[in-house]
């Protein structure tokens, strides 16, 4: 996967409301309620909890906001408060743990998902009593049906070895399956990587896609750091999408939550791709015009594999939508203007929309703690011109802003991570 994993983490807004669900009936009220907190940024999380808490035979109810857990759970007896979140969201979480606490002293909260698990120690100084740390699958119900249990609870293996024994979707919620987990890329600017990767078998995921179709949704997309890796190699792609399309469903791959890698853009793959999935698009990780920046990163490719996977791409009938990243640590305003020639000539020779990132060090990265590379003014003139054009999208603007606040939050000792990639970053 690409910057996709940098950027605030945004989902696609879904066109039908949630309706609220829950089952939170009386028959099963005898143990705590889960009271799940869903903002706009975590709801594909919310579903994986909600997946993991039915599964465990809790009762559980969505809160859309800091007054809905109040009184979703100050009138349920016994009551766990479950926020995920990313660290974009960290002030928001912040007070409204510091706020709401006080009103609900019998509640216990409960943190997980990509920050908690980044900064547990910042986390349960945030007002937690409880932090997931990495994959909930086998920590998550157990500890939810004793009701209690350490602080910092943590799955010793890291997680399940298989993925298929758990919920690959949840029945009545939106969102997109995910069919594979873990990244064996090590890119120090993500925090998936160097993870076991695991697939979910075909049947699972055809079953899930089925059950999809009958409740009207037909177009159904993927979580994956990889697409084009799904089962091991390109026939176990072909033979997923192909039974996908039995099933009733129009696939979107390689297209957000999904997205590839430049390498392994080949013809037969694009044609795949063009013959199966909905999406006309292909989001591709291109991140720097610098190879000496790539190999810095641990990205594995070289710009012209890039260059290849857009060009490949437009061909097949596809158009590329290339991931790149402006400020990275140690950059020169060579190696940023090589960047910037990159994405002009994706645009002008292979018709490349650009999703355009400035770095921001993420806890729980390896590059957490470096300091971005000021973005050189005729590199924002040219942002700012390809996105009036409309060949350029990204939420650089937003991240220039975030780069300073995670430094602030950590001087504040909000995020209390340890850095470790300071003495790494090279400056030529
Ligand atoms: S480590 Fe894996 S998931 Fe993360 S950006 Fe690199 S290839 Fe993508």
């Amino acid at each position: 996967m690409g910057t996709r994993l940098l950027s605030k983490g945004k989902e696609p807004t879904p066109s039908s409301h949630f309706p609220r669900v829950s089952n939170a009936d009386p028959a099963v009220r005898k143990s705590p309620i889960c009271v799940l907190r869903e903002t706009p940024t975590n709801r594909y999380s919310v579903n994986v909890l909600v997946g993991l808490i039915q599964q465990a035979g809790l009762p559980w109810v969505v809160a859309r906001s800091g007054a809905e857990v109040v009184r979703l759970a100050s009138g349920a007896g016994r009551a766990f408060a479950l926020y995920s979140f990313m660290t974009p969201d960290l002030p928001t979480v912040r007070a409204e743990v510091a706020a709401l606490r006080p009103r609900l002293p019998g509640v216990r909260w409960l943190a997980g998902g990509a920050h908690p698990t980044a900064d547990p120690e910042g986390t349960l100084a945030m007002g937690f009593d409880h932090v997931v740390v990495g994959e909930a699958e086998r920590v998550l119900g157990p500890f939810l049906r004793d009701g209690d249990g350490p602080s910092v609870l943590r799955d010793p293996d890291g997680g399940p070895p298989d993925l298929d024994p758990y919920p690959a979707r949840v029945a009545g919620r939106p969102g997109p399956v995910e069919i594979t987990r873990g990244c064996r890329g090590g890119c120090r600017f993500c925090s998936v990587g160097r993870r076991r990767v695991r697939h979910r078998g075909l049947p699972t995921v055809v079953a899930a896609a089925r059950a999809m179709v009958t409740e009207g949704r037909r177009v159904i997309r993927f979580v994956t750091p990889d697409a084009l890796a799904y089962g091991g190699g390109l026939k176990a792609v072909a033979d997923l999408l192909a039974a996908l399309r039995t099933a009733g469903a129009e696939p979107v791959l390689g297209a957000f939550p999904s997205e590839v890698r430049p390498e392994r853009v080949t013809p037969e793959a694009v044609a795949l791709l063009r013959t199966h999935c909905h999406n006309r698009t292909l989001v591709i990780g291109g991140q720097s015009g610098s190879d000496r920046v790539l190999r810095f990163l641990g990205r594995g490719h070289t710009v012209d594999d890039v260059v290849q996977a857009a060009a490949r791409a437009r061909r097949g009938g596809l158009r590329p939508h290339v991931d790149l990243i402006f400020g990275i640590p140690g950059e020169t305003s060579e190696e940023q203007a090589a960047t910037v020639e990159l994405a002009r000539l994706l645009q002008r020779e292979h018709g490349a929309k650009i999703h355009a990132h400035y770095f921001h060090p993420l806890p729980g990265t390896p590059l957490w703690g470096a300091d971005p590379t000021p973005l050189d003014p005729k590199t924002r003139a040219f942002l700012e011109r390809a996105e009036r054009a409309g060949t350029l999208d990204g939420d650089w603007r937003a991240q220039i802003a975030l780069a300073q606040d995670l430094r602030e939050w950590a001087s504040r000792g909000w995020i209390r991570a340890k850095s470790t990639s300071r003495p790494d970053v090279p400056t030529s």
